[in-house]
């Protein structure tokens, strides 16, 4: 059995930064479903959000006007300790990025230069032209190398194997030969990413599917706040590749069919910079209402910027513009709607990455910490997963001096991996009449259509009847590829039933939730209920499907108010 001190699952951006903090002391090694550089952090565009007062606009910019951005940005569902904790961390991250070759775009002097994104007070997001996640990545590939780090690719982990309320390893499918390895560790990190698949209209890559956070949940650790999905305003109209928030950072408008700049019926002083949440509503609102063009869409508008600055700062948009829509930006407006794009909510951590489980950790978009609340401030993200990876790396190293038990829980793994192996013969030897992809792009579907940009009762049950009844169905599937080695049909058949008990709690938690608060905008329940709501949603796994309950928000200086743009 393959034995590593700690185990990080997932090669992301908050998996290699976890990897990069415990290789100085730990024998570290990550698991992950698909080679590092090829993680979905690497499609992050626009930036990392810090502080640094380095645009002129920027200068007066503080950890407490970014920390009160994040908390009312967040409709005040943030924990404020970790929010402020998480930007108190912002710049000395990115300068340690700097220092191991990150390759930041600069201010004519040389710093790092910062570009304006919504829902914030200054310009203060790092960039690398529009292909900042990808440099980041990179960065902490080359680090972990340095460091050491083994690395176990094209591994898909299906448990997590707990012994007496402690982690003792983790279960891999090895997707090359179809066996199951089993793995022994004295802690474990998940940086698996977020669920974005399960909805339709995603931006987010195939391999976003929550497979991290179901199996966390599986073995009995909550999950917090699920309802709250983040809507992009601008994913590319057709395929909903991300058109990045940089593009109205630096100064792109949005117009409807009428060529009005609509934003400035919703957000008079913020206009395109506000944030994600009503940015969305507001574009959605202009197509519901007859004001979008033919199919469902509005346009962004980058022509008046010019030639130069779209080559220099958003060459990437442009070439996905060209390539998938048609459209050169420098002529023509490009055609864009609302997508999936993050999860706020995730695997239930405290501000070191912690969970209920002895030695378990989360960090990243599989996590929720909470910092992001009901809706996530735009370059955030980026900071979230090296913030919590390094200090859930931190944590772990102080948890590993303090351990005296080491090498335990052998039957445990061995007894874990067996039942990996009967789930997988089950599992290929049913004979049903369901197409498990065509499941799939039902619960997709269901999911942006009734668990969406604006939701209500009515909706939603629905969605819920669906998705039991599509729980009901899978138990009907046919595997068609009976095979071991490299059967992605058997690996996207499995990972289905993940999605669909995470849609189960995104949906049911969004029934509870009784009040509009930041992404989940109910037209039944237009307004934030702060006596009843102003709570984190926790879901608990049984058999028959997610138990609900709250727990507390986390106010340190700031009474929720209005939020007005
Ligand atoms: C198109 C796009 C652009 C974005 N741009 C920005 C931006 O400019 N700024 C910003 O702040 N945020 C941005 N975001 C959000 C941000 O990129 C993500 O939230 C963040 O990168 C997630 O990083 P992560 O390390 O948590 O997970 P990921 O980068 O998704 O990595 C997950 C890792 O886990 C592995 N994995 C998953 N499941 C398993 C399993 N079961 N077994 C083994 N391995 C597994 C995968 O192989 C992968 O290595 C963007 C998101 C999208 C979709």
């Amino acid at each position: 059995m393959k034995y590593h001190e700690i185990i990080v699952v997932g090669a992301g951006l908050a998996g290699l930064r976890a990897a990069v903090e415990t290789a100085t002391e730990f024998d570290t090694a990550i698991i992950t479903q698909v080679p590092p550089v090829r993680s979905h952090s690497g499609a992050a565009q626009g930036g990392v959000n810090a502080p640094m007062g380095n645009n002129p606009a920027g200068k007066d910019d503080s950890v407490e006007k970014h920390s009160y951005d994040t908390i009312k940005g967040s409709d005040f569902l943030a924990d404020q300790d970790a929010a402020e904790m998480m930007i108190g961390e912002a710049a000395p991250c990115i300068y340690e990025l700097e220092h191991w070759g990150c390759p930041f775009s600069r201010t004519p002097e040389g710093k790092i230069a910062q570009r304006p994104f919504g829902g914030a007070g200054y310009p203060r997001t790092c960039y690398a032209a529009d292909k900042t996640g990808l440099y980041m990545l990179h960065t902490l590939w080359e680090r972990s190398v340095a460091l050491n780090v083994k690395t176990y690719e094209e591994r898909f982990v299906t448990d997590l194997v707990v012994e007496d309320g402690k982690v003792v390893g983790v279960i891999a499918l090895n997707i090359l030969t179809g066996e199951f390895e089993p793995f022994m560790s004295e802690a474990v990190i998940f940086g698996t990413g977020g669920p974005g698949q399960v909805y339709g209209r995603s931006t987010n890559a195939l391999i976003s599917t929550g497979s991290g956070a179901y199996v966390a949940y599986k073995r009995g650790v909550p999950l917090k706040d699920m309802e709250f999905i983040q809507f992009h305003p601008t994913s590319l109209f057709g395929t909903n590749i991300l058109m990045t928030e940089g593009a109205r950072g630096e100064g792109g408008y949005l117009v409807n069919n009428k060529g009005e700049r609509f934003m400035s019926k919703y957000a008079p002083t913020a206009m395109e910079l506000g944030p994600r949440d009503i940015v969305s509503r507001s574009i959605q609102t202009e197509i519901n209402e007859g004001r979008g063009f033919e199919g469902g869409y509005v346009h962004l508008d980058l022509r008046h910027l010019g030639r130069e600055k779209i080559l220099d700062r958003l060459p990437g948009i442009r070439d996905i513009a060209i390539n998938f829509a048609g459209v050169d930006p420098i002529d023509a407006p490009i055609p864009i709607q609302p997508g999936q794009h993050y999860a706020m909510g995730g695997i239930s951590t405290d501000k070191n990455g912690a969970t209920n489980i002895k030695g378990f950790y989360a960090a990243g978009e599989c996590a929720c910490v909470s910092v992001h609340g009901a809706n996530r401030l735009g370059g955030n993200s980026l900071l979230d997963t090296v913030v919590f990876g390094k200090l859930s790396g931190k944590h772990v190293k102080v948890f590993m001096k303090t351990k005296t038990e080491r090498k335990k829980g052998e039957a445990a793994i061995m007894k874990a991996l067996e039942e990996q192996e009967r789930v997988r013969e089950e599992l290929l030897s049913r004979g049903g009449t369901e197409n498990h992809a065509a499941i799939r792009d039902e619960m997709k579907e269901t999911m942006i259509l009734k668990v969406g940009i604006f939701r209500d009762e009515k909706l939603m049950q629905e969605a819920l009847t669906k998705i039991l009844e599509l729980k009901s169905r899978y138990k009907n599937i046919r595997v068609m590829n009976k095979g071991r080695k490299y059967n992605l049909d058997y690996l996207r058949a499995y990972e289905l039933w993940g999605m669909l008990e995470l849609a189960h709690v995104i949906a049911l938690g969004a029934i509870e939730r009784k009040e509009s608060r930041g992404s989940h905008s109910r037209t039944d329940f237009p307004k934030r209920d702060d006596a009843k709501y102003l709570k984190h949603t926790i879901a608990t796994y049984t058999p028959s499907g997610p138990k609900i309950s709250y727990s507390d928000v986390t106010i340190t200086k700031h009474q929720p108010v209005e939020r007005k743009y």
